[in-house]
């Protein structure tokens, strides 16, 4: 078992905080392993899947060594998906709450002039797609002058989707003297040549084995004719009783059909997909997470990179046509040193596609046996007993970490000529305020946000309501989520 503590690689206070809260406790194969090199400034290649724990391996020594003081970002992470973008900019978030780290996450579909307004702030950490990456690049909205460290993340799957020469562009605008961290799932050709032209020796690291794919989920596949899938798809979940699971479509429409026929059946369940907006997207992620609904009906683009605990069960209504795209799908079950389950159905004209997996991955794919009436029936009235009961609620990881921070709005901002320190020098006038209680101060045109940490919160609040900033007296109140 692994005996490391975090506090092995001499982190500051700040950080193992933040480590601890999240309910860290040991790091993971690929921290133990990625967490030092980092921190002694080596280019690296690693090859891990997602789950393996990879985002925090280089978000906590990447948030270790930001310099708090530099106004211009250091730290660029280029990934394929808007979802995992976002994600990536929490985690950092999360780790460098008690630095005060600032991050932000640019991707696309959402207005530019938004994220803008937020690069025009000090931002440590910048977390993106290569299109939007690009975008804010060419606007000349993103400084790339004091980058020190880029991060590629999924880069196979940037390959993938075609992302490969943006980001290869966008490499070639950053200073050279930099750090260059790539993670992928797979090292193709392409990859290697990347990390050939562009890194400084990295060191490579290949994380797999005991902890493979095929040891945590149980795979199985079931050959059904395209109008059964249906029919089939009822006595899984009956015969699986499930108790989260992400369902896998090939396109919207038939993801909107699929949540369609659900809901007529009575399952709850909800749509995700590139169609829809991103405010409503990231909703819907959200709901799930909390565990609001059992059933998330995804296709590929939306799906990537969700980091939801405790999904049971993945089901491949449509197999995927890409192979990557099935680890991908798979992986979003057995997270975290948990098991699961994946179900995949096949169209005798798919056949071939599900071959081509096996042979690739080089893992068996076991043939499922249809479940009997009997054992259906059984299941029916166990899933719908289940289902009575309300649904339990996930915890949330970031919960812990943000129980003891206020995030208090405060009703003045750029146009009053309000800057961070006005706001820390009356905070911190308040009896039983140290500087240390107080984080992120953000400001905005016409109001701003502060944090305050150490439950101190409602304290704050309150003195704030007789104190002036700046001479002036402003509205105060807690910020809405
Ligand atoms: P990733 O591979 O980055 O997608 O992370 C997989 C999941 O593991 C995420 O939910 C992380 O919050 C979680 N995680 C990362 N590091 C640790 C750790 N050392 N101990 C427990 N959970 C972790």
């Amino acid at each position: 078992m692994n005996s490391l503590n975090f506090k092995d690689f001499n982190l500051s206070q700040d950080i193992l905080e933040s480590i601890e809260k999240l309910g860290y406790k040991n790091p993971s194969e690929v921290q133990e392993k990625v967490i030092p090199l980092i921190l002694s400034d080596k280019d690296l290649v690693v090859k891990a899947q997602t789950g393996s724990g990879k985002t925090a391996a280089f978000a906590i020594p990447i948030c270790e060594k930001i310099e708090l003081q530099e106004k211009y970002p250091q730290v660029l992470i280029l990934s394929p998906t808007r979802e995992l973008a976002l994600q990536i900019k929490d985690d950092f978030s999360n780790i460098g709450r008690f630095k005060r780290i600032r991050s932000a996450a640019i991707y696309g579909k959402e207005p530019i002039s938004l994220q803008i307004n937020t690069l025009k702030q000090r931002i440590h950490v910048v977390s993106g797609t290569p299109g939007r990456v690009m975008d804010h690049i060419e606007r000349g909205t993103l400084s790339l002058g004091k980058i020190k460290y880029l991060v590629i993340d999924e880069a196979d799957e940037m390959l993938n989707m075609g992302f490969i020469g943006q980001v290869t562009e966008i490499i070639k605008k950053l200073p050279t003297k930099r750090l260059t961290l790539l993670f992928s799932a797979t090292i193709p050709t392409e990859i290697l040549k990347l990390c050939d032209s562009y890194m400084n020796n990295p060191v490579s690291i290949d994380i797999q084995s005991k902890n493979s794919t095929a040891d945590r989920i149980e795979q199985t596949y079931y050959e059904v004719l395209v109008n059964e899938k249906f029919n089939l798809l009822n006595k899984v979940i009956y015969t699986n009783l499930p108790e989260s699971a992400i369902i896998f479509c090939r396109t919207k429409a038939n993801v909107d059909s699929l949540v369609s026929e659900m809901k007529n059946e009575g399952y709850s369940c909800a749509a995700l997909h590139g169609g829809m907006l991103q405010t409503e997207r990231t909703e819907v992620i959200n709901s799930f997470k909390r565990g609001d609904f059992m059933f998330l009906v995804a296709t590929d683009v939306a799906a990537r990179g969700i980091d939801v605990d405790n999904i049971t069960h993945v089901i491949n209504y449509d197999i995927p046509m890409e192979k990557e795209s099935y680890v991908h799908r798979i992986g979003r079950t057995g997270r975290a040193g948990n098991t699961g389950f994946a179900i995949t159905f096949v169209s005798p004209r798919e056949y071939r596609f599900l071959k081509e997996i096996e042979e690739y991955f080089r893992f068996e794919i076991n043939e499922g046996k249809i479940p009997s009436l009997e054992d259906v029936e059984k299941g029916k009235k166990l899933f719908a007993e289940k289902a009575r009961l309300k649904p339990k609620p996930k915890k949330s990881k970031s919960k812990e970490l943000n129980k003891e921070i206020t995030k208090i709005y405060i009703g003045a901002g750029k146009k009053k000529k309000i800057r961070p320190g006005d706001i820390a020098g009356t905070v911190s006038s308040i009896d039983g305020i140290n500087p240390e209680d107080i984080g992120i101060i953000e400001i905005q045109d016409n109001f701003s946000y502060v944090d305050i940490f150490s439950g101190k919160g409602t304290l704050v609040l309150e003195a704030l309501k007789h104190k002036t900033i700046k001479g002036k007296t402003v509205r105060v109140a807690i910020a809405k989520k």
